[in-house]
């Protein structure tokens, strides 16, 4: 069988952020990867500029999607739906939002692909596929395979490449997805993930996202990793929680490893904005000797930076910029905080009626969709382009790091 598989993308900031920073998008690669071997497949993923071939050759269709690239997905799914082919849709914003994309698809596929993946493909080539497929137990990450290089080549990415570390968070902060996506945090063998480095290197990939949602959460796993790693003299960077600051042995075995970045997501100075999303681990009058402390272990900070939260008044660009400043994080990277549906946040505003739009492709960081409650829409929107302002210059210093 003959399986096109698409990241659909809008090309929205947001898209482009994500794929500036975060390497290969993980749904196509692992469906792909989990794929088997008699398939021919062919994959385009829209976030890196590739556009979905409308006279592509596939007997199968499978999109996923992004909320703020729902539109662009639905508008390929209805093309290769009226062409014939079989559609399947997956994806953070399908998983959430099941009744809306099954109208464009025969079958939707929830949450993370490979246990029923295979089944998937045998009920369409027997012609039996059902409206949904979803896993009753979490991925066992010792099954999965690497993520296929000879399709969308390692260049593609400026030889940028992300290698499963982990899935899920032990976390539950409110405005997040990734506790709502994956029913738990588990972890991938350590012997799998170097031996996938191995391939990557033979590449010439030598920058590479370790791609974790809480890299350093199990601190015995993540010695055991940082040492597997050493040898193979890579850089990377990952995602963690800015509890790593809090452990000297992690953090020397994370600069043997070739770890130069972190990002974390640090939020807001508002200590009152931080309890009310469930993110009080982070405590910002700690935050100037923590970001010190993991520097001086020549690993840069980058800071997520969210806004618009209730306990938000409109000095909180100003007050953010300061404390930017007083810790010294390296980067910083400000956003809108975005209500996705299926999150603790969007539920929450959507009961006040603050939701203002549910029009997805303004889900996309560039457009308050919700009413504030400390501010005007203009307000919270000049505010974050202001932030912008003052920090440009991150994509382009990530670039040195290539
Ligand atoms: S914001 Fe970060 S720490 Fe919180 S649940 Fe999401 S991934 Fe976990």
């Amino acid at each position: 069988m003959k399986i096109y598989f698409i990241k659909a993308s809008a090309g929205s900031d947001y898209s482009k952020y994500k794929a500036e920073t975060g390497g290969p998008p993980q749904n196509i690669f692992a469906a792909a990867a989990a794929t088997p071997k008699q398939h021919d497949i062919d994959m385009v993923d829209e976030t890196i500029g590739m556009k979905a071939d409308l006279n592509a050759d596939a007997d199968l269709v499978v999109i996923f999607m992004s909320t703020p690239d729902a539109y662009r997905a639905y508008e390929l799914a209805t093309a290769f739906y009226d062409q014939g082919k079989t559609i399947v849709l997956g994806g953070l914003h399908t998983k959430f939002n099941q009744a809306e994309a099954a109208k464009y698809a025969h079958a939707l596929i929830i949450g993370e692909v490979e246990n029923y993946w295979q089944q998937v493909l045998i009920d369409v080539e027997q012609g039996e596929l059902k409206p949904r497929y979803k896993s009753k137990e979490p991925v066992d990450l010792s099954q999965i395979q690497p993520y296929p290089t000879d399709i969308i080549s390692p260049s593609q990415y400026d030889y940028t490449w992300s290698v499963v570390i982990s899935r899920g968070c032990p976390f539950k902060c409110s405005f997040c997805l990734v506790h709502e996506f994956f029913d738990s945090f588990t972890l991938r063998p350590i012997a799998d993930i170097v031996a996938e480095l191995k391939h990557l290197k033979t590449l010439g990939v030598a920058w590479v996202e370790l791609h974790s949602d809480n890299l350093t959460h199990n601190k015995a796993y993540a010695m055991d990793l940082f040492a597997a790693l050493a040898p193979l003299k890579m850089k990377f960077y990952g995602e963690t929680t800015v509890l790593i600051a809090r452990d000297e042995d992690l953090l020397v075995a994370a600069q043997k490893a070739g770890l130069k970045a972190v990002l974390l997501g640090i939020e807001t100075p508002s200590v009152d904005a931080l309890k009310s999303q469930k993110k009080a681990f982070v405590k910002p009058e700690k935050m100037k000797e923590y970001i010190r402390i993991i520097q001086k272990h020549d690993i840069e900070v980058w800071g997520d930076f969210l806004f618009g939260f209730d306990e938000h008044t409109n000095d909180i660009f100003q007050q953010t910029q300061a404390f930017v400043t007083d810790i010294k994080v390296d980067k910083v990277v400000p956003h809108f905080m975005i209500p996705f549906p299926g999150s603790e946040t969007f539920k929450k505003l959507d009961t006040e009626g603050r939701i203002l739009t549910k029009d997805w492709a303004k889900y996309d960081g560039s457009h308050a969709v919700y009413q504030p409650k400390h501010m005007s829409t203009t307000e919270l929107e000049e505010g974050v382009y202001w932030v912008w302002e003052q920090n440009t210059g991150f994509l382009e210093k990530l670039k040195y790091l290539f």
